[in-house]
C-alpha cells in the first residue's frame, strides 16, 4: 500500500499509463505515477500466512500415521470385538441377579 507524500492519505490505483500505474490520494487528490513493477512486488509479499501452512502439514502427517486397514485386519478385529462383547454379555447375565 502506498501513502500520499503530502497528507499521508491512502493512495489507490485509478488507472494505467503503459507500464505505469496512476495512484490517487483518497484524501487530497494528489496523483502519483508509479512503475507497475513496484506494485507487483508489493502484492507478492502477501503470501499465505504461516499458520495456514502449519495446519496443512499437520493434516498430512496425521493421515500418514493411520494407513488404511486391509480387509484381513478388519475381519480379525471384528472377530476379537465379538468375542469380547459375548464375554461381557455373559458376565452381565450371570452376575446380574444378586
Ligand atoms: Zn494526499
Amino acid at each position: 500500500m502506498k501513502f500520499c507524500p503530502r497528507c499521508g492519505g491512502l493512495m489507490i490505483p485509478v488507472g494505467k499509463q503503459g507500464d505505469k500505474i496512476i495512484l490517487k490520494c483518497t484524501r487530497c487528490g494528489y496523483v502519483e505515477v508509479v512503475d507497475g513493477k513496484q506494485l507487483k512486488d508489493y502484492t507478492l509479499k502477501e503470501e499465505t500466512p504461516a499458520e495456514e501452512r502449519t495446519i496443512t502439514t499437520l493434516k498430512v502427517s496425521e493421515a500418514k500415521k493411520k494407513p488404511p486397514k486391509s480387509l484381513e485386519e478388519w475381519e480379525q478385529e471384528r472377530e476379537e470385538y465379538r468375542e469380547v462383547l459375548q464375554e461381557l454379555l455373559q458376565e452381565e447375565l450371570e452376575g446380574g441377579e444378586e
